[in-house]
């Protein structure tokens, strides 16, 4: 059966209803898509049942029901226990396609080996990371990096510019997890030295609210002092929905991506050890702008310790 509103065949089906994934029911909801969701967590299926979605009671279920299925989940491992392991795709089934569209930040590797996995089963595995928090999945803005042949690519288009703001096409399977390690490894870079550009102005007698409308207007700005710090960091929100977990998760890809390739980055792999060393100061579950509140006067990185006066 096809939706006449969107042109897809059957119900869509999210797996992984977090803060990213329930918005992403709410926006193909919005649009017309009938949405089947699954999640291990309860109350995470009882809030996607309120938006609207069916919910089914195993993966298998859903891959069973859907032609179309989201991933919204943590990690690589998570994306390859639910496509590889017990009641995943490759776990039999009944020989028809599947169009998985993998929104997780993910691993480029993993990525193309699942690729080579599902393939020859006759499914298409495209990874479509995000940018643009819950906020974004919830109205329909995200901004995604997407990974596949252009066959590919245009197959999903229907279910992409539903969710999307902003799609990018930026190569071959795998390239969109590149590409979104590469940027939250500047986001979590921009942070640090935003916050410590806030330290050094009013250190030198600017008021706060001043050093950011004219950082803003001039040439240092980035969506940390145009967005995070306005939105969540200045009035002592916190509450982007984005945590400390997940952006150490994507900092440890970016570093383990640079050693693999055997590209150097000094610089950020100063920010990379910052993250990392901020698991004793933040748990997993604070919001990651927590980290501009990071003390960073110890010797967190074997540098030299910095101490007043000198
Ligand atoms: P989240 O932790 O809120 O949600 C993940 C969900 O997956 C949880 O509800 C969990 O129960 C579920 N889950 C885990 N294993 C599962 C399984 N085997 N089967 C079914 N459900 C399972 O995370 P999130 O913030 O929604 O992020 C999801 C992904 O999107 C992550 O890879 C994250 O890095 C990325 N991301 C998040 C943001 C953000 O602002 N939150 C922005 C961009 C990208």
């Amino acid at each position: 059966m096809t939706n006449s509103n969107t042109g897809v065949n059957g119900a869509i089906g999210v797996i992984g209803l977090g803060n990213m994934g329930l918005g992403m029911v709410r926006t193909l909801v919005r649009e017309g898509f009938a949405v089947i969701g699954f999640d291990l967590s309860g109350e995470r299926q009882d809030e996607a049942a309120r938006a609207g979605a069916a919910i089914v009671a195993s993966q298998k279920e859903l891959f069973k029901s859907c032609d179309t299925i989201i991933l919204s989940l943590p990690t690589a491992a998570h994306v390859t226990a639910v496509l590889t392991g017990e009641g995943g795709l490759a776990d039999g089934g009944d020989g028809a396609p599947r169009l998985v569209i993998d929104t997780t930040t993910s691993e480029p590797d993993v990525t193309r080996n699942l690729d080579q996995i599902l393939r020859p089963l006759g499914h298409i595995l495209i990874d479509a990371p995000v940018s643009g928090g819950p906020a974004g999945a919830n109205s329909g803005q995200l901004t995604m990096m997407v990974g596949g042949s252009d066959a590919d690519f245009a197959k999903a288009m229907p279910v992409l510019t539903a969710l999307g703001g902003k799609i990018t096409h930026v190569g071959p399977v795998g390239a969109g997890h590149a590409v979104k390690i590469v940027n939250n490894m500047l986001v979590a870079a921009h942070l640090l030295t935003m916050s410590e550009a806030i330290r050094l102005g009013t250190a030198a007698g600017v008021e706060v609210e001043h050093l950011i409308s004219a950082l803003n207007a001039g040439s240092g700005r980035s969506a940390i002092s145009e967005v995070n710090y306005p939105k969540w960091v200045m009035n002592g929100a916190f509450d982007s929905g984005f945590t400390m977990g997940l952006m150490r998760k994507d900092m440890r890809l970016a570093m383990a991506l640079a050693a693999q390739k055997n590209v150097a980055m000094p610089v950020s792999e100063l920010a990379g050890a910052l993250w990392a060393k901020s698991a004793d100061a933040f748990a997993d579950d604070a919001d990651f702008n927590r980290i501009t509140e990071f003390e960073i006067t110890t010797d967190a990185t074997g540098m030299h310790p910095i101490t007043a006066g000198e």
